[in-house]
C-alpha cells in the first residue's frame, strides 16, 4: 500500500470514530427525552391510583352522611310517633320508620362494597408507588450513564481531534486538501461515510459501481483516483 493511503486511511478512522461519537452526543438529548418519559407513565399511573382512592373515601364519606341524615328523620319519627293517639296516622308513622329502615340497610350494603373497593384501592396505590419508586432510580441511573456517556464522547472526541490535527500534517497538502473537500460535503461524503475506499473486484467499494481500466491503471500505480460515479478517492488494495 501506498504511504498516502496508510496516512490517509489512518486520518480516515479518525474521521469516522469522531463522526461516530458526535452521532451519539447528537442523540442523546432524545435518549434523556426516553428516559424521563419512563418516569412519565409510572407517575401519571400512581396519580390515577391517589386520585381513585379519594375518590372512593369521599364516596365512603358521603354514604355516612346519608345514613346518618335517614337514621335522624327516623328518630324524630320515631319520638314523635310516641305522642301519636290517632291510629292511622300511628301507621303512616310506622311506615316511614320502615322505609327509612330499608334505606339504611340498602345504604349499609353500599358501604360494605365501597369499603372493599378502598381496601383494592389501597393495595394498587401500595403496588403504584413501590413501581414509581423503582421507576425514579431506575431512570436516576439511566441519566447518570447518560451523563457519563456524554462526558466520555466529549473527551474522546477532543483526543482525537487532537491526534487527527496531528496526523493531517503528515499527508501531503494536496491530497489532504482534496479528502477534507469530500468529508465535508454532505451528500458525497459527510462525516459518517467513507471517503477513501478500495477498488474490490474493479469495482468502487463505496458505491458499488465499476471502475474504468484507466483509473484502475491509476490507482494501481499510486496515484490519486477518484470514481466517477461518486467522486470517492480510490485506492488500490495490494
Ligand atoms: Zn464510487
Amino acid at each position: 500500500m501506498h504511504e498516502w493511503v496508510e496516512k490517509l486511511l489512518d486520518l480516515q478512522d479518525k474521521d469516522l470514530r469522531i463522526a461516530k461519537l458526535a452521532e451519539q452526543i447528537a442523540t442523546e438529548p432524545a435518549d434523556r427525552a426516553k428516559v424521563k418519559s419512563m418516569l412519565k407513565g409510572a407517575e401519571t399511573a400512581l396519580g390515577d391510583a391517589k386520585t381513585q382512592l379519594q375518590e372512593q373515601e369521599k364516596a365512603l364519606k358521603t354514604l355516612e352522611i346519608n345514613a346518618d341524615t335517614i337514621r335522624e328523620k327516623m328518630r324524630d319519627f320515631q319520638s314523635k310517633s310516641t305522642f301519636i293517639k290517632n291510629n292511622e296516622e300511628y301507621r303512616a308513622a310506622m311506615t316511614q320508620i320502615d322505609t327509612c329502615k330499608k334505606q339504611i340497610e340498602d345504604i349499609e350494603d353500599d358501604q360494605l362494597l365501597v369499603m372493599e373497593e378502598i381496601e383494592r384501592g389501597r393495595t394498587l396505590l401500595a403496588l403504584r408507588t413501590k413501581e414509581f419508586k423503582a421507576a425514579e432510580s431506575r431512570v436516576a441511573e439511566m441519566i447518570t450513564d447518560l451523563d457519563t456517556r456524554l462526558k466520555n464522547c466529549g473527551a474522546q472526541i477532543k483526543k482525537l481531534e487532537a491526534i487527527r490535527s496531528e496526523a493531517i500534517k503528515g499527508v501531503e497538502p494536496a491530497i489532504a486538501r482534496r479528502y477534507e473537500r469530500l468529508i465535508k460535503k454532505p451528500n458525497r461524503g459527510g462525516p459518517s461515510r467513507r471517503v477513501l475506499v478500495p477498488i474490490l473486484e474493479d469495482v468502487c467499494d463505496r458505491c458499488h459501481m465499476n471502475v474504468i481500466a484507466q483509473i484502475r491503471m491509476n490507482a494501481r500505480k499510486g496515484m490519486v483516483a477518484s470514481c466517477e460515479n461518486c467522486g470517492a478517492m480510490l485506492y488500490w488494495e495490494s
